[in-house]
């Protein structure tokens, strides 16, 4: 067998950027892990408030025994962006990760794409972003102490957005794996935090006034009960994002001002799919518009019921797109024919025989 020549290199209007794992990582050193979270933060911030400017649909999830992929789109004027994400978490056991993604972001003049990236990092900064945007408005004021349930691969992230965004440096940590604990206790130490690890949740949640919970088991799990959740308590629970994966007492939730990101979505997915369909929830967006209240009183427990919503990772990956001139931190990616005459795909396809 011969083989075919090599065809001549597309024109550079043709290439998409692409930015791979390792250059991801690259452009999270570089700004500083912390900066990189709060930047976002920011974009997240501003693309909530103008949520009304987006096309919205629920995730559109393929639901398997031992885990889902979704695809998260969303637009607005100007761009296009979609995540694909899976969630597994039996993975973990077999040494792979229980999420998974990568996303495109698009121009809506022209359909084309504008970036190609790796979103599993950046799937944990942005989740992290919002669970600590969302606490800035809903956590007690003068929190110091956050409570960890769940050390896994999400934990040090959240860990960061919450120093970052909200000062907090004390950390209780609990794992039903001890080896995830030591592992979260050895990352975010060597960040300069203060470490307590607890035997159970219950001692974890011990003097914190924020509490996150960021588990992954494919049932109706009990993280929390209600007698574990004291007045003022913000919760901020991101492991309940599918049909029959939640994390908290049925309870709590009858206990609590829950915030939610895309109602719709949440319903299905969240922690409130325990609740009936018109059981009142707040939107995020609107708080943060000022349309809604937040947090209102010292003793109110506030649950933020995140899933993850498609303008998260468009906010994300306009973030990524909007850094990156002059890093260096993206590959050209031949992914879009371009042949001279945009009619004649077939004769390019033949010249390529040359
Ligand atoms: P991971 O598998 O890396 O970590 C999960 C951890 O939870 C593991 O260390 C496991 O031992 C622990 N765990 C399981 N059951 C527990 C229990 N009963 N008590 C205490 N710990 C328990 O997963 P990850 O990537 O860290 O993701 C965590 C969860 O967050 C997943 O359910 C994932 O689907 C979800 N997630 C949500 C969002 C969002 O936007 N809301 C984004 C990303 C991930």
């Amino acid at each position: 067998m011969t083989l075919a020549a090599p065809r001549p290199a597309p024109s550079k209007l043709a290439f998409v950027p692409f930015v791979s794992v390792d250059n991801m990582m690259r452009l999270v050193q570089s700004i500083g892990p912390e900066t990189f979270l709060t930047e976002l933060a920011g974009f997240i911030e501003a693309d909530f408030r103008r949520w009304p400017d987006f096309d919205k649909t629920p995730r559109v999830a393929s639901h398997s025994p031992d885990g889902v992929i979704e695809l998260m789109p969303t637009a607005d004027a100007e761009n296009y962006g979609f995540k694909y994400v899976n969630g597994h978490p039996a993975n973990m056991r077999a040494g792979f990760q229980t999420v998974t993604a990568f996303g495109v972001l698009s121009s809506v003049a022209n359909g084309y794409p504008l970036l190609l990236s790796e979103m599993t990092v950046l799937t944990a900064l942005r989740t992290a972003a919002t669970s600590a945007l969302a606490a800035r408005y809903l956590a007690p004021e003068g929190a110091s102490c956050m409570a960890m349930i769940g050390n896994g691969a999400q934990c040090e992230f959240q860990a960061l957005a919450f120093r970052a965004l909200l000062g907090i440096n004390r950390l209780r940590l609990y794992d039903i794996d001890p080896a995830a604990t030591a592992k979260a206790r050895r990352n975010l130490e060597g960040q300069g935090f203060e470490i307590a690890c607890c035997g159970s949740a219950e001692e974890a949640v011990e003097g914190a006034q924020i509490v996150t919970t960021c588990t992954a088991d494919k049932q109706y799990a009990t993280i929390l009960t209600d007698n574990m959740v004291g007045a003022g308590l913000h919760i901020n629970a991101i492991g309940g994002d599918c049909p029959g994966k939640t994390e908290l007492h049925r309870d709590i939730l009858l206990r609590s001002d829950i915030f939610v990101e895309y109602p719709e979505q949440t319903r299905i997915e969240g922690e409130i799919q325990q609740l009936a369909a018109d059981h009142p929830v707040t939107e995020l967006w609107k708080v943060m518009r000022g349309e809604a209240e937040g947090r209102r009183d010292p003793r109110q427990i506030t649950l933020f019921d995140s899933v993850g919503f498609a303008i998260e990772d468009f906010s994300a990956l306009r973030y990524v797109h909007a850094k990156l001139p002059g890093t260096g931190f993206a590959e050209p990616l031949d992914m879009l024919a371009d042949p001279d005459d945009p009619r004649d795909l077939f004769g390019m396809l033949e010249r390529s025989k040359a």
